[in-house]
């Protein structure tokens, strides 16, 4: 029986067979891998029996936390009912057409239609086609650029790996591919330094225009970001800058993507991301919340502007997924979206706990490493520095962070380290007792990397 293996087995056979995503394979293979084999609420457990605070939901997915009977029950109501059938041929299932409806009734009024996909990655994919379609037929060909940030993560493919602005994924396999370009993030400690925060948001969102112009409009397609760019360190903009960003857009014509990858379906506070930083997007991909990661999903929505373009004039898209809209994925979307409605959980972060993790970590600025501390509902980084009163940062290799992510894992708790950026986005569900025992997990962590 494989369940009864020891650790020592399953890490034998994993570094066997198994290659990881964004792993050193190499190195993997000497360690081993920590097996995780069950979980419940906001908990995990190891093959060796050892409990784990998830702080990071999975992958940020898991927003109803773990073990939900409904969302299982959905799952295996569809699988029993109907496992697959595709929405190709003018087909579709009852649970991908019950899914769009509740995703126009929860998203912002905007949008009234979505295509699936299963990934947030494949969702990205999606936009590259989308966006230079939308623009082929309203016989501007020509808009093929699309400007993303650097530093932002837009998922793993081809074409979300070039949205993103991440140098190491840019240097294998040839990235970016052709017609993405990017600007600089909205990073104050790293490009706003001493500066009021509003003045900033707006500085950065002129990055924005200065790249269009350089350019030049009539080129360019589309701009991409993720409300708070998650994967690149939690990096939350001031308010002025998401408004400045529409602003810009909107006097170029340029389509806004929100990448809601992260920040949809609850983690801000609000249902999407956007609606907290203030834009309106034409077009969002979602996936990760959308079902809690329970089964894999994802999508685009597309708004009004580009749907009756892509609608009455475009003819056949020629694109598209065989799990687009699968309806076991699609089953369980409904039942999660449903439970988030049903526990609040949108109301709980913005009202209850989202301001308590605020004041909690506003409580971390007196510790001797911590530079400074982000959050943004049920989200938050912690920058390490290595000078406080100077505000200097570790140098080099910031293998400050890979350290404390140590110590948290030694200690039942799992915290991401984006180089000297500690991150935490836990399950929506999480209550404020949990948070205090977070907290001092985080404490007991930080104490021993000094
Ligand atoms: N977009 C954002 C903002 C993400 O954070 C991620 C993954 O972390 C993706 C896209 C890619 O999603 P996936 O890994 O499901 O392909």
């Amino acid at each position: 029986m494989t369940n009864l293996r020891t650790t020592k087995d399953w890490q034998a056979a994993d570094s066997a067979h198994f290659l990881h995503p964004f792993t050193d394979f190499a190195s993997l293979a000497k360690k081993g891998s920590r097996i995780i084999t069950k979980a419940e609420g906001i908990y995990l457990w190891d093959s060796e029996g050892h409990k784990i605070l998830d702080a990071m939901s999975g992958l940020w997915c898991v927003n109803v936390g773990y073990g939900q009977q409904s969302l299982i029950d959905a799952a295996t109501r569809q699988m029993k009912e109907l496992p697959f059938y595709n929405a190709f041929f003018q087909t579709a299932t009852p649970p991908a057409i019950e899914l769009a409806e509740l995703l126009a009734e929860v998203t912002p009024p905007q949008f009234k239609h979505v295509f699936y996909s299963s990934s947030g990655s494949e969702s990205n994919d999606t936009i590259v086609r989308m966006v230079r379609r939308y623009w082929d037929v309203l016989g501007q060909p020509e808009r093929q650029v699309i400007i993303g940030r650097h530093n932002g993560y837009h998922g793993s493919t081809m074409a979300g790996a070039s949205l993103g602005g991440m140098s190491g994924m840019h240097a294998q396999g040839g990235l970016p591919i052709p017609n993405i370009v990017h600007i600089q993030q909205p990073y104050a400690f790293e490009h706003g330094k001493g500066m009021d925060p509003d003045a900033f948001g707006k500085l950065a969102a002129s990055w924005l225009e200065e790249k269009i112009l350089a350019v030049g409009p009539e080129k360019v397609a589309a701009f991409i970001g993720e409300p708070v760019q998650g994967a690149g360190g939690v990096i939350v903009p001031p308010k002025s800058y998401w408004p400045e960003i529409q602003r810009i857009c909107d006097k170029y014509g340029i389509l806004l993507v929100s990448d809601e990858v992260i920040c949809g379906f609850g983690r801000t506070g609000n249902w999407f991301g956007c609606e907290t930083m203030g834009s309106k997007p034409d077009l969002m991909t979602f996936a990760k919340g959308v079902t809690s990661g329970y089964v894999p999903l994802g999508g685009v929505m597309v708004g009004e502007r580009v749907a009756k373009v892509l609608i009455e004039q475009g003819g056949e898209f020629n694109h598209g997924y065989t799990y687009s809209g699968h309806p076991v994925a699609c089953a369980v979307a409904v039942a999660n979206i449903k439970l988030i409605q049903q526990l609040k959980l949108v109301e709980h972060v913005r009202e209850d706990v989202g301001p308590y993790l605020a004041e909690q970590f506003a409580g971390l600025r007196d510790h001797p490493l911590v530079g400074s501390v982000d959050t943004c509902g049920l989200m938050g980084a912690i920058l390490l520095v290595k000078d406080k009163a100077k505000g200097l940062p570790f140098p080099g290799d910031l293998e400050v962070g890979m350290v404390c992510r140590g110590h948290c894992f030694g200690n039942g708790l799992i915290m991401r380290a984006v180089g000297d950026r500690m991150i935490i986005a836990p399950p929506l569900v999480m209550t404020r007792s949990q948070i205090d025992e977070m907290m001092a997990l985080i404490r007991q962590a930080l104490d021993l990397t000094l």
